[in-house]
């Protein structure tokens, strides 16, 4: 199967009432783990890489390649969309859109709403041409953002209203309380303000940060109009633990497959249990 735009992929899902996960490449083996977790499961599922990972990626045409090749290497048939993760700049995502990628996020939340509004629209014009779909992001995700950390701002329903209308963006992030990275304690996050602006703008919401929400939370976000959850720090503890157990296991080990397998076998675990829980398995 050819990779596919997220818009269609999440609007199934908005009115099935379930999300999509996408999980984040950090290599190959994750793209791997990730893809075969999907297949296993039966589900749609989003790669993506951040812009910031790009370079030590191997840079957009290498990512782009790696994962359309992967899927017809491995024969996948459930639907896939390459994401790139918090394009920091318009420049960016049409670098991503070139090399193949088949849905961007431009992050204009770090400018003031009138240029947040001017950057998505630039990006949605680039991106129509190619049938690509856009995610745009108002208000500010909590812990490590684009690599710089910050506080948590929610978004402003407004100004979520304007940048739908104005620039017919297919999915919207917005911040309300959740963190990039691992929680301190129970997330509280704007539940009166997502149902607010889910109404307001009509399209699929993208839930960031999601790993180490609790699954009543993720329900209830669901519920409330997310079509989209976004998961990569459950994945890299999951990960992580694994390699440290194999490497302390043995010291003398040196064969790399030895090393990294069970890693690799650990984020496909990870990823099965999200499908599961998002309600993505089978729906593919
Ligand atoms: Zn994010």
């Amino acid at each position: 199967m050819t990779l596919v735009t997220m818009k269609e992929m999440l609007e199934k899902a908005k009115a099935e009432q379930y999300a999509v996960a996408q999980f984040n490449l950090n290599g190959v083996q994750w793209a791997q783990a990730i893809l075969q977790a999907a297949e296993e499961e039966r589900s749609p599922v989003i790669l993506a890489a951040s812009d910031r990972m790009v370079p030590f990626l191997g840079g957009y045409r290498v990512i782009a390649v790696m994962v359309a090749e992967l899927v017809k290497e491995m024969g996948i048939t459930v639907p896939v969309a390459l994401h790139l993760d918090h394009g920091m700049k318009v420049e960016n995502c049409k670098k991503a859109i070139d090399a193949g990628f088949t849905s961007v996020m431009i992050d204009g939340s770090h400018d003031p709403i009138g240029q947040n509004i001017a950057m998505t629209g630039e990006v949605v014009a680039y991106a129509r041409r190619y049938g690509v779909s856009v995610e745009a992001e108002v208000g500010t995700v909590g812990g490590m953002e684009d690599g710089m950390v910050g506080g948590i701002r929610y978004a402003d329903p407004e100004e979520c209203a304007a940048l739908v209308k104005e620039t017919r963006v297919d999915a919207l992030a917005a911040a309300l309380g959740s963190v990039h990275g691992p929680y301190r304690g129970e997330p509280v996050l704007g539940f009166a303000e997502m149902e607010q602006i889910s109404d307001l703008v009509g399209i699929p919401l993208v839930l960031h940060g999601a790993s180490g929400i609790p699954e009543h939370q993720i329900r209830r976000a669901i519920s409330l109009g997310h079509a989209k959850i976004n998961i990569n720090t459950e994945c890299l503890q999951a990960w992580a633990a694994a390699l440290r157990k194999t490497l302390n296991a043995d010291p003398g080990l040196y064969d790399p497959r030895a090393i990294l397998t069970p890693g690799t076998e650990a984020i496909k675990e990870a990823a099965r249990a999200k499908l599961r829980e998002f309600g993505s398995a089978g729906k593919a």
